[in-house]
């Protein structure tokens, strides 16, 4: 059944230079380097915190800044910014690649944990002090076109439904929802990586084995494999858990309200089976959830350059570079428990969380590897609009490629170079194609990039 929404006239939120959607870290990201730059710019997330998947979401590691060999630093900008302030506020871990007792490669590039609460405000620090104008529990709804031209979008909130003009956008809804509404060709992974709702609990370091314990109860509780889990950082008794692993789609109204219930279902179903199950006097506690199911992988964007496993496992260069990257490609396989990282040097491990790792090599062992790959602007640029870039999880990039692009400190660059290209593209007077690359790395590399 379908029905006719009467056209009628709506107010103007605000008009801005720059509007970025949603504001996941990526879109802060895109939204304070634009800022920095001197746009006028509108921030709009539908939730009621900024961070996306790292703080609704709960996701609470980001990876080594280093290239392959820890020799060199290929990654800086905002993501060092604001894991300095986490550390001013005693809410960062950091893991020491030096140390000998990693049990896996994985464990040793996961450097940074962090309070994940803490980055909420300290995402609202960053934005206040960049001058970004923000707004919470908006949503957008759909593009406002005229004359050929996207002039700017309706969202609804509180406030109703409005209007916000802006002469340029970032879509960082991590879906392009955006884009797709506005035609861009997309398309979706087959076999996509599960979405997780993270877990908070207490009781879980006095159980003996746990992850054993759970392995052997999974089908008797309807549980697929198992993610991971961590220390909180700084209060040892509570557990991070980010075990729970859903296949649904998160694309549509139902898909995104199944994934919700059904990761909230496992979460209890693993507490249940350690309480019931595990050796431990101390009645595991459940203390919070993730706020929103933490989504891995929704859309992807047909954009300028669809970026490929083959350019990252080569370490392709680009002249229009505006990321470097030396995480693995990372599947977490819809087809069969756990995950395999296929690393640059050829090195493969395949993680069952509980099991010792399974080492291969996808190709034969040399000194031979490159040390990093890049990101290109062109994956974030669309064929037709010329005042939008599309940056984060959306972005353009085939499931290998996507495997390892889209851990945050690598989307983070995307959003750092979408933003700061928006503020140039309305400094020079030019669309999105025409942006001169080298002034783009010159000034990315001006405002804290590493750009090689
Ligand atoms: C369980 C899990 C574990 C992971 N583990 C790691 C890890 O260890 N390390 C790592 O670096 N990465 C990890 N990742 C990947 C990483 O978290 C994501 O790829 C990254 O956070 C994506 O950032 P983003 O800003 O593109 O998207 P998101 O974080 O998804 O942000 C998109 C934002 O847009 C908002 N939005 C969407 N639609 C609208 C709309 N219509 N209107 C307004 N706002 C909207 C959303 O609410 C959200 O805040 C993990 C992901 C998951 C789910």
């Amino acid at each position: 059944m379908t029905i006719v929404e009467q056209e009628q006239q709506l107010t103007v939120l605000e008009t801005a230079d720059v509007c970025v959607l949603g504001g996941g870290t990526t879109g802060v990201m895109a939204a304070i380097r634009a800022a920095r730059m001197g746009a006028k710019v509108v921030l709009v997330e539908q939730q009621g915190n900024f961070g996306g998947n790292a703080t609704s979401g709960m996701v609470c590691a980001w990876h080594t800044m280093m290239d392959f060999d820890f020799k060199k630093q290929i990654i800086s900008g905002l993501s060092e910014e604001f894991l300095e302030r986490l550390k001013k506020r005693n809410a960062l871990r950091v893991v020491d690649p030096d140390w000998l007792g990693h049990p896996s490669r994985m464990a040793k590039i996961s450097t940074y944990i962090f309070n994940t609460q803490e980055l909420k405000i300290e995402c609202d620090e960053m934005l206040r002090e960049a001058g970004v104008i923000p707004y919470l529990h908006t949503v957008f709804c759909k593009p406002y076109v005229t004359r050929g031209r996207l002039q700017g979008v309706i969202v609804e909130s509180k406030n109703g439904r409005q209007a916000i003009l802006a002469d340029f956008f970032i879509d960082a809804t991590g879906d392009g929802d955006l884009a797709y509404r506005l035609g861009v060709p997309c398309w979706e992974n087959q076999g996509k990586q599960p979405s997780t709702t993270a877990a908070l609990v207490t009781g879980y370091t006095y159980v003996t084995n746990p992850k054993k314990i759970l392995l052997d109860h999974l089908q008797e509780y309807n549980l697929p494999n198992l993610g991971w889990d961590t220390n909180y950082v700084n209060a040892p008794e509570v557990r991070h858990l980010l075990k729970t692993n859903v296949f649904e789609s998160c694309l549509t109204a139902q898909g995104i309200t199944k994934g919700e219930m059904e990761g909230r279902r496992q979460v209890r179903a693993m507490m249940d089976i350690l309480n019931r199950h595990g050796d431990s006097d101390r009645e595991l506690v459940l203390l919070s959830l993730s706020s929103s199911i933490g989504i891995r992988e929704g859309r992807h964007m047909k954009l300028g350059y669809t970026l490929t496993g083959d350019d990252v496992c080569s370490g392709k260069r680009f002249e229009d570079a505006v990321g470097n990257g030396s995480y693995p490609i990372d599947i977490h396989h819809a087809d069969k428990p756990g995950c395999t990282f296929w690393y640059l040097n050829g090195m493969t491990e395949y993680e069952l969380d509980g099991y010792p790792h399974e080492i291969s090599w996808w190709k034969p062992r040399s000194e031979d590897y490159p040390r990093y790959y890049q990101i290109p602007y062109r994956s974030l640029l669309p064929d037709k609009w010329e005042n939008l870039l599309v940056c984060g999880r959306a972005m353009d990039a085939d499931t290998r490629a996507y495997g390892a692009i889209r851990v945050m400190i690598n989307l983070n660059q995307t959003g750092e170079a979408a933003g700061e290209a928006a503020a140039l593209c309305l400094r020079e007077n030019v669309g999105n194609r025409e942006l001169d690359m080298k002034l783009l790395r010159s000034e990315l590399a001006k405002g804290g990039s590493i750009v090689l």
